[in-house]
């Protein structure tokens, strides 16, 4: 099958500044911290259910929480030490969940993990054994979603897949634990796409990443000559390239028809440092325990990239990049443009958490809000071709039904509207609250 390629998705799109800070910074493993609390919701779908208890000691490694249903993913204790509660805790969403909380213990890892550094390429397992060590070890997408790769990997008998998307677009400014991931552990990456073709029974994947980090790319071109089928493509840098129906549009030039899957033009998206986690799971049989995460800001002394165990709590890696500075105002998680404002320092990492960055008091104050000039800029922004003043105000109006019409549940929630609005109008909230409100309705409808 021939995919025309473009270098960018057509529609909309902005090109916020970058500030990539730590991209020339090397993964560091951040200290093992004094305790540990794990979230039981790190992942799209239903909360995993707990299977130790307060006085428990358990290992690295070993299963703490189990699947709690198909769309669910089993949770790894991070460390070895004692259980001290099983609790609540506000988590990076910003609400309260359920913990397990855990006192260390030196580092004692479970036997069946290989901690050696030699790099393995043989892929052994069949595909279904590859889609059930991804569900017994716990891997979900890294790139944000937290989708469990088991499910994604499950493709359904009526649809095909005919080639593997594989995302180190890393389009967020600030964020680069994707980038130096690529240009550390590109080979161990690469083995984790030919095991996700496999395990999908594609002959073909491309890699996107955009042309800000020329160095990942030439790295991974030269290694993928070893690779059959792999190929890497440079894109032209514009948010959200990372967003998965602009990704694909890009790539393949084919586009996922409103309200559906991207499974809908044969394609499966992964993120790169999901391939990696999935190298570790099959080859090393190591579960998802620890993840790349970029501590930034510009009025961090010794921003960086690093190797943190699920679980580790903010403050830990502020500490390492040098101390929470004087004029911090705010603390995001994620990128600037679709992260969240977290609540404290002590709300711990996840499997989802790509980045920390810490905003100068100056920059964490919103503008004023003017009325809409009707002046169409964020038509003109959004990728997904909706009307984004149109969605906020019937949003704010409460008037559901006309914001479903309008397809507001096609809305990737980027933000280039807010962005570019010369109104600073908060159009994202609104649409957020719209989305949110109409998926319910929705959901009650096909319970009736
Ligand atoms: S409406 Fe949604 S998809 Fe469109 S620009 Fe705004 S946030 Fe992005
Ligand atoms: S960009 Fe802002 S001011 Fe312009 S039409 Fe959209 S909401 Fe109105």
């Amino acid at each position: 099958m021939i995919y025309k390629t473009s270098h960018t998705f057509p529609k909309g799109g902005i090109h916020p500044p970058e500030y990539k800070l730590t991209q020339n910074v090397p993964i560091k493993p951040l200290p093992v911290p004094k305790s540990v609390i794990i979230p039981l919701s790190q992942h799209i779908g239903a909360a995993s259910a707990p299977v130790v208890a307060k006085g428990d000691h358990v290992k690295t490694g070993q299963v703490i929480a189990a699947a709690n249903g198909f769309v669910s993913s089993n949770i790894h204790s991070s460390v070895s030490g004692v259980v001290s509660k099983i609790d609540t805790v506000i988590d990076a969403s910003g609400y309260r969940q359920s913990a397990i909380f855990i006192d260390v213990q030196g580092d004692e890892w479970i036997d069946s993990i290989d901690r050696s550094v030699s790099v393995i390429s043989e892929i052994e397992l069949a595909p279904e054994q590859i889609i059930e060590k991804c569900r017994e070890l716990g891997i979900v997408g890294l790139g944000g979603a937290t989708f469990p790769s088991h499910v994604k990997l499950a493709v359904p008998k009526d649809k095909k897949c005919s080639i593997l998307i594989i995302n180190g677009v890393e389009c967020e400014p600030y964020l680069t634990s994707d980038h130096r991931l690529m240009l550390e552990k590109g080979e161990e990456t690469l083995i984790g796409i030919k095991i996700l073709m496999k395990a999908l029974h594609v002959e073909k994947a491309m890699v996107g990443i955009e042309s800000n980090k020329p160095d990942a790319i030439e790295h991974l071109k030269e290694l993928s000559k070893r690779f059959d089928g792999i190929s890497i493509h440079s894109l032209t840098v514009k948010y959200p390239q990372g967003a998965e129906k602009q990704l694909i549009k890009t790539l393949t030039n084919r586009e996922v028809p409103s309200g559906k899957l991207p499974i809908e033009t044969g394609a499966v998206v992964h993120n790169v440092a999901t391939a990696y986690a999935v190298y570790e799971a099959v080859q090393k049989n190591k579960p998802l325990i620890e993840r790349v995460v970029t501590i930034t800001g510009k009025s961090l002394s010794a921003p960086g990239n690093y190797l943190v165990r699920i679980g580790s709590p903010v403050n830990s890696l502020i500490e390492a990049a040098g101390g929470l500075p004087d004029d911090t105002g705010k603390i995001v998680s994620g990128g600037p443009m679709m992260g969240k404002a977290l609540q404290n320092t002590g709300i711990p990492t996840s499997k989802g958490m790509s980045g920390i960055i810490l905003f100068p008091a100056s920059e964490s104050i919103r503008g004023e809000t003017g009325p809409c000039i009707r002046c169409a800029k964020c038509i003109a922004a959004c990728p997904m071709n909706l009307e984004p003043h149109l969605l906020a105000n019937a949003s704010m109006k409460a008037m559901f039904e006309r914001t479903e019409s309008e397809r507001i549940t096609d809305c990737v929630e980027c933000g280039s509207c807010s962005y570019t609005c010369p109104a600073g109008r908060p159009l994202l909230d609104y649409i957020r609250l719209g989305k949110s409100t109409v998926i319910k309705m929705a959901r009650e409808r096909n319970l009736k």
